[in-house]
């Protein structure tokens, strides 16, 4: 396998959306209140990155926020960078344009308050921003530089049928902003449903034959999915349905699933975990760089 020539410096990209298990759009409706401890699952995503001395991106739902602003302060207290996954969990295709970028504004505006920095990146809920320059004309408007929105596979809710690897620029009136997709190798495989299903071993293997090819791996959870034994504890208080398979389904593993994961990339390659930030400024280095040795 021939490896690129900066392999050692090639990051992973952790992401976690942070949100409530009710938020994602597969319509669970629980019978009785799920008592889910947020404040120690995200504690225990803290410490899983910590002993892997990695840094991850938390794209926070601001409802979420709104409820659990002392998790979101940890998290960047903590060091990882804090990102925006929207106001409320809404499809964005279903929302008017107008309502999508308001809300998409208020959503920045609260975890900046939060947290007192600049909020930097965007991820659409469910992956449902419409692939359209007016979307990324409005998230360059409202200070956004980087939108990880992007999920090449499509699905009766979400995605693009175009395979894209590499981050890429989007230009508009406005300025230009980047997308990192979600990658595939056939099949989506880094997070959530897919990563879940999928045995570990393969997983290995598609994440390796990934970086060989020099992309980036992007790894991306939720916190009800870092659960132990979900699965079973919720089949009392939730209709058992497609909808708790696709939400549920192998959950209670991915903590260990992670850690695993994260052994074997950041030990055994010597593969960083790293923010969206970091990446951006990185590519722009390169981006600089390769522009210096044109000119050259
Ligand atoms: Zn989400």
């Amino acid at each position: 396998m021939v490896l690129p020539p900066n392999y050692k410096n090639y990051p992973i990209w952790l992401t976690i959306d942070v949100e409530k298990v009710e938020d994602a759009n597969f319509g669970i409706t629980p019978k009785k209140p799920l008592n889910i401890d947020y404040p120690k699952i995200i504690e225990d995503w803290i410490n899983l990155c910590e002993k892997h001395q990695v840094k991850s991106t938390a794209f926070v739902l601001g409802s979420f926020a709104k409820e659990y602003p002392q998790v979101v302060k940890r998290l960047k207290e903590a060091g990882h960078e804090i990102a925006s996954h929207g106001l409320r969990h809404e499809l964005v295709y279903k929302l008017e344009f107008k309502e999508w970028k308001k809300e998409t504004l208020e959503a920045k505006k609260l975890l900046e308050d939060l947290i007192g920095d600049e909020v930097k990146g965007y991820r659409s809920p469910s992956w449902t921003l419409p692939f359209k320059r007016e979307y990324y004309e409005a998230l360059v408007e409202l200070g956004f530089s980087y939108s990880s929105s992007y999920f090449p596979f499509k699905t009766y809710m979400y995605g693009n049928s175009i395979d894209k690897k590499q981050p890429f620029t989007i230009y508009t009136p406005s300025g230009e902003i980047t997308e990192i997709p979600i990658p595939k190798q056939l099949i989506p495989f880094s997070g959530g449903f897919y990563m879940r299903i999928l045995p570990f071993w393969l997983i290995k293997i598609l994440f390796s034959s990934l970086i060989a090819s020099g992309h980036k791996p992007i790894i991306y959870t939720h916190p009800y999915e870092l659960i132990p034994n979900l699965f079973r504890s919720f089949l009392k208080s939730v209709k058992v349905d497609l909808a708790y398979f696709l939400t549920f389904a192998n959950v209670g593993d991915s903590l260990k699933r992670f850690d695993r994961l994260l052994e074997s990339f950041v030990k055994d390659r010597n593969v960083a975990g790293a923010t969206y930030t970091s990446y951006v400024t990185w590519r722009m280095r390169q981006d600089s760089r390769a522009e210096g040795d044109k000119e050259e």
